[in-house]
């Protein structure tokens, strides 16, 4: 039996996979619903790559769904997965009260949390009027609340452009997007869709010096910022706001994964994996935001068809690995070793950069060998590369081998 904890699209797709490969598959989520972040993005945009369809988050969720209830995967809604151990011991709570399985495989695509207001360091004590952007889009889509009047997003990640656009939308003065970058953090596309068309401005290396109010946010007071973060004098700018929303960034979600001590990474607060989105503890694989911050949907759900091909090959991750490490200007990489003894199939490896770039070169080479070198018109944090590695391309390879920018 194989467990699929989160049933977002990265947990659907798991599972999906596996079912059709003949696996036992039991998929558990928390929420009285399928669909993970999905069914509160009514914007388009998702499925592009994998569907081939433009199609809203409810949408690309609900293709998945039908498929889900077609095969009969079993599934466990309003049921959270409370503890995982090294030793595959899963603690779900639920309708029932406590249950514990002991699968053979657990499938984690337990998606990612937001960066609250603290990860940002401003003074002062959170008021009425301040969220996080995702939880200001639920309460937007799904409950129908209209939750202010004139708001400021901080931060330009894709969830606060898509915000700034919704809540434009909805009759909310917009006045502002700031972003403590010298770019923006979000995809082109979002930029200029949900900016650009609806004339809200983008500030670029400013940052929020304060937020004052009493019983609801009043006014948020930011300033310019030099190439060291540090405030500039003079430059400060105060918004009449009642409304603020942080769009600062997203971390995977691993507490249940470091129970099962599962190592995690500095570089993406995720799991280790492997080409096969394994984690260093046989058993236990990690899909989606749940692995590393993707930038795509179709990109997240990839990751578990990848999953699904490996446990139905009775995957072990033993023998000869290669790391794959960041180096000059690269933020993150996707998988983060290679195990040789099983690299007889291309694998995808996905490449976040540190900050934008023109015409420069991404580079993959190990101590004497370059195993790739590719110009791309245009590179941004935002957007993830994509590089095919195949088994001839490592051949010579022997000691670990480094992704750089020139
Ligand atoms: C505001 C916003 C806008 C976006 N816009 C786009 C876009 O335009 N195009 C695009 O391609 N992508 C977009 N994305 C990204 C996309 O939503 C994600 O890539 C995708 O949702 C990741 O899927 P996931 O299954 O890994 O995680 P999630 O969708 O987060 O699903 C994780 C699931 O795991 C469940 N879970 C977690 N812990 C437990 C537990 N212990 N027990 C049981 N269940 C648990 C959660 O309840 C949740 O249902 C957007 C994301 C956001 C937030």
């Amino acid at each position: 039996m194989i467990v699929v904890i989160g049933g977002g699209p990265s947990g659907m797709m798991a599972a999906i996979e596996l079912k059709k490969k003949g696996k036992d598959v039991t998929l558990i989520e928390r929420a009285e619903r399928l669909g993970g972040v999905l069914p509160q993005c009514i914007h388009n945009g998702f499925g592009l790559h994998y569907f081939g369809l433009e199609l809203t988050g409810p949408e690309f969720s609900e293709m998945l769904e039908e498929k889900i209830y077609e095969l009969g995967v079993d599934v466990q809604l309003n049921s959270m997965v409370v503890d995982v151990t090294k030793e595959r011991e899963v603690i779900v709570a639920g309708e029932g009260g406590y249950k514990r399985l002991t699968p053979d495989a657990v499938v984690f695509a337990v998606g990612a949390r937001e960066k609250p207001r603290g990860a940002v360091g401003i003074p002062g004590k959170r008021l009425p009027g301040e969220y996080v952007a995702g939880q200001a889009q639920y309460m937007t889509n799904i409950q129908g609340f209209k939750i202010g009047t004139s708001a400021l997003i901080v931060g330009s990640g894709d969830i606060g452009l898509i915000m700034a656009r919704r809540l434009k939308l909805e009759g909310v003065d917009v006045k502002a997007v700031i972003e403590i970058m010298p770019y923006a953090g979000g995809i082109s596309r979002n930029i200029n869709q949900c900016l650009r068309d609806f004339d809200i401005p983008l500030l670029t290396s400013y940052g929020v010096k304060t937020i004052q109010g009493d019983n609801r946010v009043k006014e948020v007071v930011v300033a310019k910022v030099d190439e060291n973060g540090e405030f500039i004098e003079g430059t400060d700018y105060t918004y009449n706001v009642d409304t603020v929303l942080f769009s600062v960034g997203l971390l995977p979600e691993v507490e249940l994964l470091k129970k099962a001590e599962i190592p995690i990474l500095e570089s993406t607060r995720g799991p280790i994996v492997d080409q096969y989105f394994s984690t260093p503890i046989p058993g236990f694989y990690a899909v989606g935001n749940g692995a590393a911050i993707f930038d795509l949907v179709d990109n997240a759900v990839k990751s578990s068809m990848v999953v699904s091909k490996a446990i139905d090959r009775g995957y072990k991750p033993h023998g000869k690995f290669i790391p794959i490490l960041p180096g000059k200007d690269v933020r993150v990489l996707i998988p983060q070793r290679i195990n040789m003894d099983y690299f007889d199939e291309p694998f995808t490896l996905y490449v976040r950069v540190a900050k934008p770039s023109v015409g420069a070169k991404v580079i993959i080479h190990d101590q004497n060998k370059t195993v790739f070198k590719r110009t791309y018109p245009a590179l941004r944090p935002a957007e993830m590369v994509e590089i095919e590695i195949t088994p001839s391309m490592l051949e010579e390879i022997k000691g670990e081998i480094k992704v750089e920018v020139e």
